[in-house]
């Protein structure tokens, strides 16, 4: 069977020579840094994205801590608290939160590789949507890498419910497909539902800037939980019934969903890989996002890991720019 799959990845290769749809893995060009402040810490934070090699896949590093405990691999495995945002964590105790919009915009600029260093305990909410991140690796710029990209496939259906809460992933023949609805009693948001077929370019126009929101009623509330700290209108939606308290509005009219399908998107890339299928959701979040995974990998039927890329359009989705328009 090793020696099958080894071969296919040869095949794969010498086909990738002359398939135009060779699709291999990308890291960043350079290093890039930011700052911000933790959307529940408060506290300003630095960050780095470094290049990474081939098949390190998204690790992430304290470097206010010392030693080997200060490393965090972006995977569902190491996920230890979802209820307000995604936290990871490992055995020695160290947890990095808020990594979802960070996980999306990799997810979304096609960065299979990358190191992030970090002086604290909370990726910087920035402006509360995964543009500035966005931003920072078309700045740092996206390098094509020698290895091929490999993908998860969705073999079966996988569903899990929490209530009137329910995500599902479901096998498709090629690319990734998100299908979300939302249902808050705040008339400002109400029911919205929103479709979308992943590629980059969809992944910045469409998801991307969509916010993080909050209602008003909830904000005092949780900052007496010591959550929300660093929480304010110039890095969330805040909403009140039927009004939205940013001066400035809303960036699209159903922002909420579009916000949770960057959420997902962001929390699914902890498979590791990214996906071919579809993810059909309804209320779901981080909680039920990582039970998703979870349920997903403990049934070694329901998926399989897709190495021969070269081979396998689908996944051209997933870069920025087709190669076949830089040839
Ligand atoms: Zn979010």
């Amino acid at each position: 069977m090793f020696a099958g799959s080894k071969n296919a990845v040869e095949i794969g290769r010498k086909a990738g020579a002359a398939n135009s749809m060779a699709m291999r893995q990308h890291t960043l060009k350079t290093a890039i840094n930011c700052t911000g402040v933790g959307l529940h810490s408060g506290t300003k934070i630095s960050m780095t994205l470094h290049p990474a090699e081939d098949g390190t896949g998204i690790v992430f590093r304290r470097v206010d801590i010392a030693g080997a405990g200060s490393v965090i691999p972006a995977h569902w495995s190491h996920v230890v608290d979802t209820r307000m945002c995604t936290v990871i964590g490992n055995d020695a105790k160290v947890t990095i939160g808020t990594i979802e919009h960070l996980m999306a915009a990799f997810a979304g600029m096609g960065v299979d590789n990358a190191i992030v260093e970090i002086n604290g305990g909370e990726i910087p909410v920035m402006d509360g949507s995964a543009a500035p991140f966005v931003f920072l690796m078309e700045c740092a710029g996206i390098t094509e890498q020698d290895a091929p990209r490999r993908a998860i496939k969705i073999l079966k259906k996988v569903s899990v419910r929490d209530g009137d809460k329910t995500a599902t992933l479901y096998p498709a023949s090629d690319g990734f497909a998100v299908d979300f609805g939302i249902a808050f009693a705040a008339a400002a948001v109400a029911h919205q539902s929103y479709t979308f077929s992943f590629s980059g370019p969809a992944f910045a126009a469409e998801i991307s800037r969509a916010r993080t929101f909050g209602f008003l009623e909830e904000v005092a509330q949780l900052q007496a939980a010591g959550l929300a700290r660093g929480g304010s209108l110039d890095n969330a939606v805040v909403v009140s019934g039927d009004r939205i308290l940013n001066e400035e509005g809303l960036r699209f009219d159903d922002e909420f969903v579009r916000h949770k399908i960057l959420d997902a998107v962001g929390d699914l890339y902890l498979a590791g890989h990214p996906m071919i299928g579809r993810f059909q959701a309804h209320c779901s979040g981080h909680a039920i996002n990582n039970r998703l995974l979870r349920q997903l990998f403990a049934d070694p039927t329901a998926w399989t890991i897709v190495d021969d890329v070269a081979a396998n359009e689908s996944l051209s989705s997933w870069r920025i720019v087709p190669r076949r328009a830089m040839a």
